[in-house]
């Protein structure tokens, strides 16, 4: 107990188990756990008031030169960077805009994308009031299409990054200079996508595009209800006067002195990380697990060498013979205390090394040989 008698163990106060997240960082898991530095940031920014457009703004200030970005915006997650990189590039910063946004039928509000980059974040782009227009299929885009596609009612390009996705479409540098070439913006959408480090400036610095969108709470290690913005400083600025603290559109979307404070300090830990040092021990985990399973029957298993976002995390795949029992396991997992979660595609069970804490993985090993041998017992 701590004072006022609220339990150290605040789940289990509530009644619910805590969850090991050998899946990845799924914001229906709540993320990742947090490095104590960055509890320790939250907890230094609650002990008092801030003008919190100070705050923001110093904040920018701080990730941008992180980042190697010319500017920078803290927002609630990686969803609302979208909202507000969309409302930015809808607006372009103007006051009389933001301040009828949601009903001006004047203003050029569509976003165009490659089809094949549909994915069910996208409806942030719609939140921000404005419309899809799609280009091309998940087979192929041509550069006419996007060209076509772009016109006195776009208000910017949209392009989702991740080697998950169809490789099937336009280059983000192709997609940049058609863009360009008429003054439409581009914004990218890097949710996941780190590791690799370079990736926080290399879609902007790099490939040219406008503005990107990160989540805070994946690969970050910051607070789930947390993201970035990062790039074109007039753009950064838009996005920044449709936000809280102001009383503007994008004011739900509020994120608090805690979150921003836990953020920079998440960005701050993972930029002086040895990233090289994570990767050796990922795999050291994964070829762990390979070893300690290979005499489990009736279950194949292979490494693969990126995770469910595509990038550069190795995770372990466990091939069941059907795909009801690798459900029959996934549950088992799940349904102890503290709950185990995985990743499970079809027949195939994922675990993953980088969202584990400190001895997991021997929990991790131990659970799901007790769920694969029950399982034989019982099928
Ligand atoms: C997770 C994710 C988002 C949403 O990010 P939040 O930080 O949870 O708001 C958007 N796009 C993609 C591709 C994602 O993976």
């Amino acid at each position: 107990m701590t004072a006022q008698g609220i339990p150290d163990d605040i789940f289990g106060h509530l009644g619910i188990p805590r969850v090991v997240n050998a899946a990845t960082t799924y914001t229906a898991l709540g993320g990742v756990a947090l490095p104590p530095a960055v509890v320790a940031a939250m907890a230094d920014a609650s002990k008092s008031c801030v003008s919190m457009e100070e705050l923001h703004l110093a904040a920018g200030r701080r990730v941008a030169a992180l980042t190697r970005n010319e500017a920078g915006l803290v927002t609630s997650g990686c969803a609302t960077a979208i909202v507000l990189g969309v409302l930015a590039a809808i607006t372009d910063g103007r006051p009389e805009r933001i301040a009828k946004v949601h009903h001006d039928n004047t203003l050029a509000r569509n976003v165009v994308m490659h089809r094949a980059h549909r994915i069910p974040y996208d409806r942030a782009i719609e939140l921000a009031g404005a419309r899809i227009v799609e280009v091309g299929n998940v087979l192929q885009t041509f550069a006419w299409e996007l060209e076509a596609a772009i016109d006195d009612t776009t208000a910017a390009v949209f392009w989702v990054a991740g080697s998950h996705l169809p490789q099937t479409t336009l280059s983000l540098e192709e997609t940049v200079a058609i863009a360009h070439a008429k003054g439409v913006p581009v914004i990218v959408d890097a949710a996941a996508q780190l590791p690799p480090v370079s990736n926080l400036w290399n879609y902007t610095q790099g490939c040219g595009a406008d503005v990107v969108t990160f989540s805070g709470g994946k690969g970050l290690a910051g607070p789930q209800a947390s993201g970035l913005l990062l790039g074109r400083a007039d753009l950064i600025e838009a996005a920044r006067l449709n936000a809280a603290p102001f009383q503007r559109l994008a004011r739900p979307m509020k994120v608090g002195k805690e979150e921003i404070c836990g953020l920079v300090a998440a960005l701050e830990l993972y930029l002086a990380r040895d990233h090289d040092a994570d990767a050796r021990n990922w795999r050291r985990t994964v070829d762990q697990w390979m070893n300690d399973f290979g005499d489990l029957e009736g279950i194949s298993l292979h490494r693969e060498d990126s995770n469910e976002a595509g990038q550069p995390v190795p995770r372990l795949g466990l091939t069941f013979a059907s795909i009801a029992r690798a459900e029959q396991v996934e549950a088992t997992l799940w349904n102890d205390s503290p709950r185990i979660a995985v990743v499970r595609v079809h027949e195939t069970i994922y675990l993953s090394p980088d969202t584990l804490l400190a001895g997991e993985s021997d929990l991790v090993r131990d659970r799901l040989r007790a769920a694969a041998l029950l399982m034989e017992r019982t099928s």
